[in-house]
């Protein structure tokens, strides 16, 4: 497996549509196990495919799971994700606003609103479809990871971005960037 490097906004690839994905073979699976090993080395809980300037629509997710994830997002915690080709299908009615980073955009939060529950569909690793239901902080990271596939930042629809002064805080939201 190999870390990837995660571009940032100085490449136009991440404000590109990314492609379908329509090869589930070896490429497809090495990329995918490369996209995993950089999200971890990384402590991101999400990636997508144009953040490692692959233009292609796939992402991968996982929630921290140390005992605190562990109790506050039940199941979610620690499970990993990975969807090609995800469409929101179903939204709630109702929006949160959250606290956002993105391994695009080191150094950088911001207030995002997002659905507060969501509905997916998309196919496995092996190309089989699948639905997926994601409520709190895993329906944020797959909001966030598919805005990626289509060129969009959460800086673009944030209510507020800001640069965390305190080098403490800083450390803390490192785990939540996507
Ligand atoms: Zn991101």
């Amino acid at each position: 497996m190999t870390i990837l490097s995660i571009i940032q906004p100085d490449n136009p690839l991440l404000r590109r549509q990314a492609r379908r994905v329509t090869d589930f073979s070896g490429d497809l699976q090495a990329l995918i196990d490369d996209m995993i090993a950089t999200m971890t080395a990384a402590q991101g809980v999400g990636l997508a495919g144009p953040q490692v300037a692959q233009s292609k629509r796939i992402i991968v997710a996982r929630l921290p799971a140390d005992e605190g994830s562990a109790a506050e997002y039940g199941e979610d915690a620690g499970k990993l994700y990975i969807v090609a080709n995800p469409r929101v299908v179903w939204r709630s009615e109702n929006k949160v606003s959250g606290v956002e980073g993105c391994l695009s955009l080191p150094g950088l939060l911001g207030d995002v609103e997002r659905f507060e529950s969501i509905e997916i569909t998309g196919q496995d690793r092996q190309g089989k479809p699948i639905r997926l239901s994601a409520s709190g902080w895993l329906a944020r990271v797959f909001q966030h990871e598919i805005d990626h596939l289509d060129g969009i930042l959460y800086i673009d629809i944030a209510t507020a971005v800001w640069r965390p002064e305190e080098a403490d805080s800083l450390a803390g939201e490192v785990s939540e960037a996507q």
